[in-house]
């Protein structure tokens, strides 16, 4: 398998909002072939920003992709419909900002909020499904109209409660019923989750749009316990030809410390960069015996 692999840019800060720019030379030198970046930093750029990142990413080889955890006050399930255009919106934006970088793949919790807890003494979460699906439909429009793909995150109960299961993604986005609405697996979450990563994966099959890799403490691959033999040779069986992207969380402090609750420095006095490039060539020799 020839897949291209990326790195997410906040494995190296402590703020979501970031200049990216300096990131792409970094990850094209670690032996990385994209950096994910936050898409709502994107939207939120003037056109002379987005630019100037388009060209650093043009000159240097490297692809970008986008993801986010949209926050509450853009939640597409939320009993509120204020909230939920609000969402639509923000979504819209994205995908226009996404179009204009000549961009192809957004991924994360769109079709809710990061963290998402149901109210309490709610035990049926239909009525939260149909409400985003609806709300989806109506801003994968603007994917269609950009090109870009939508790609629903399955995550683990503890962020979300709307699709912690390859399955459920897959009765979502049949729903939703758009090209441009797929599904994205991260292997951090599905080790939590799901039976066995291999049926998981086949079970999402062609809707699989994106893929992020992680250990189960999030750190990068090859440092950890997960079974990526059978993780690549499942995406090879389906015959998975997108980006794998690794989003790897290894030092406390700042917004993202807290956000995705590193409590530890888990670097084991590890250089940053260097395990980053230790990965890329762990993921890379992987999938060149596949
Ligand atoms: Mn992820």
């Amino acid at each position: 398998m020839n897949n291209k692999v990326g790195i997410y840019y906040a494995y190296w800060t402590r703020n979501w909002d970031a200049d990216f720019v300096d990131f792409v030379p970094l990850v094209k030198r670690l032996g990385f072939d994209i950096l994910e970046v936050n898409g709502g930093t994107i939207a939120r750029m003037s056109i002379k920003e987005r630019e100037r990142l388009k060209a650093a990413a043009l000159s240097a080889g490297v692809e970008l992709t986008y993801c986010i955890g949209l926050t509450r006050e853009y939640d597409l399930a939320s009993e509120d419909a204020a909230t939920r255009q609000r969402g639509v919106e923000f979504l819209t934006r994205m995908a226009d900002a996404i179009g204009d970088m000549d961009g192809k793949i957004l991924g994360g919790i769109i079709y809710s909020s990061w963290p998402g807890k149901m109210p309490q003494d709610v035990t049926d979460k239909r009525p939260f499904l149909d409400r985003s699906v609806a709300a989806m439909t109506e801003a994968v429009k603007a994917a269609e109209d950009n090109g870009v793909l939508f790609n629903v995150e399955v995550v683990n109960r503890f962020e979300q409660y709307l699709l912690n299961t390859a399955q459920e993604a897959v009765a979502y986005v049949e729903r939703v019923n758009s090209p441009n609405c797929k599904i994205l697996l991260d292997t951090f979450h599905m080790n939590i989750e799901e039976e066995t990563f291999a049926d998981a994966i086949r079970t999402a099959g062609s809707r699989l749009g994106h893929f992020h890799l992680g250990e189960a403490n999030r750190r990068p691959p090859g440092r950890g316990r997960l079974p990526w033999d059978e993780i690549f040779g499942a995406l090879g069986d389906i015959g998975y030809k997108g980006a794998m992207t690794m989003e790897p969380f290894m030092v406390p402090g700042g917004e993202v410390g807290r956000d995705i609750s590193v409590y530890r420095d888990l670097t084991n006095g590890l250089d940053l960069d260097d395990e980053a490039e230790r990965s890329a060539k762990f993921v890379k020799d992987k999938l060149a015996t596949l």
